[in-house]
């Protein structure tokens, strides 16, 4: 199966819309991580069930943009762009015993 990041769902103070879909249109998504970061504290990643949190971060110039929660990495979907294996388990079995 391949990755399709750009279908990835992200739900947004109630809306649900594509994470390529904030990443090309930041003006018109400011408003939406704002209300959800007031509201909620969070973004959602619908990649799972139940949905896993996302940790929305503002730079100064005012633009948005989100981010993994810490440790859940790799509770995402492989194909998710969040998906990642936590520290010391991507090398696998590799006992040196
Ligand atoms: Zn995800």
């Amino acid at each position: 199966m391949e990755p399709t990041p750009g279908h990835s769902r992200i739900q947004l103070a109630g809306r649900i819309t594509p994470l390529s879909w904030l990443r090309k249109h930041p003006t018109e998504a400011a408003p939406l991580f704002a209300r959800a970061k007031a509201e909620v504290g969070h973004a959602l990643c619908l990649c799972r069930r139940p949905a896993l949190r996302l940790v929305i971060r503002s730079t100064r110039a005012g633009r948005y943009h989100v981010a993994g929660w810490p440790g859940e990495g790799e509770k995402h979907d492989t194909g998710c762009p969040f998906h990642k294996l936590a520290p010391g388990l991507s090398g696998g079995y590799r006992d040196s015993t």
